[in-house]
């Protein structure tokens, strides 16, 4: 596409929404002109364009942390750049994988917890408590006794959901599943397998 088709800002410039290809995780916004959509399209590392430095900007040209293009599109009103990246390093400049970690507080309240932010905290508490363990913490009982305790556990709550199914309602199901899926986490833990590499893992089977 034409970038004189795109509808630009007035300083000639159109936003840059980059996106993690696998993940889909945001990793930062950014601005391209013309040069740097072409010198993108012509290369396949992504390019912005500066605002600060007010020039080309090939994103990893000084940290080594280049954006390998792996798709782009435009959004339904021409006005907005969506690229997905194979990001080498990470996508930030203070080192964070992306530029989006800094929580707004708000009156708003009702914290809209997505399923990942909850699955992630539960697995950084656990792997907390296996650097820094606690005492009477049920999760370093667990960790004390090993791996085979662990698994047994991972069987148990697998055959409580099996069991639990054959009832009526779903209120039981939540519960056990919420268990296995603790202990799992345990188990990752315990194996240094971490939520990432399943979702990698996952998105490569879709
Ligand atoms: P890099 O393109 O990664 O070599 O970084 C070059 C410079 O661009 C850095 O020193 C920062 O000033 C800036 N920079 C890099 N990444 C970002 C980012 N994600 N958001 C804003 N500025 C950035
Ligand atoms: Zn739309
Ligand atoms: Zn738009
Ligand atoms: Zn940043």
């Amino acid at each position: 596409m034409d970038f004189k088709t795109f509808k630009l800002n007035q300083d000639g410039l159109i936003p840059v929404v980059t996106q993690d290809y696998i993940t889909n995780e945001v990793l930062m916004l950014a601005y391209m002109n013309e040069e740097a959509y072409q010198k993108t399209l012509e290369t396949g590392k992504v390019h912005y364009y500066s605002r600060s430095r007010q020039s080309l900007w090939l994103k990893g040209e000084t940290s080594g942390h280049f954006q390998w293009l792996k798709d782009i599109k435009i959004d339904c009103d021409l006005d907005t750049i969506l690229v997905k990246v194979k990001q080498d390093g990470v996508a930030c400049h203070t080192g964070s994988d992306t530029c989006f970690f800094t929580d707004i507080e708000s009156n708003w309240k009702e914290k809209g917890q997505s399923v990942s932010n909850i699955l992630t905290d539960v697995y950084d508490v656990v792997l907390d408590r296996k650097q820094n363990p606690k005492e009477g913490s049920y999760t370093n009982y667990l960790f004390e006794k090993g791996i085979d305790k662990i698994l047994k556990k991972v069987g148990e709550e697998s055959s409580e959901i099996i069991i639990g199914a054959k009832n009526e309602g779903s209120e039981e199901m939540v519960y056990e599943i919420s268990d296995l899926l603790y202990h799992l986490t345990v188990l990752m833990v315990e194996k240094d397998v971490n939520w990432n590499d399943i979702m990698v893992e996952l998105s490569k089977r879709r």
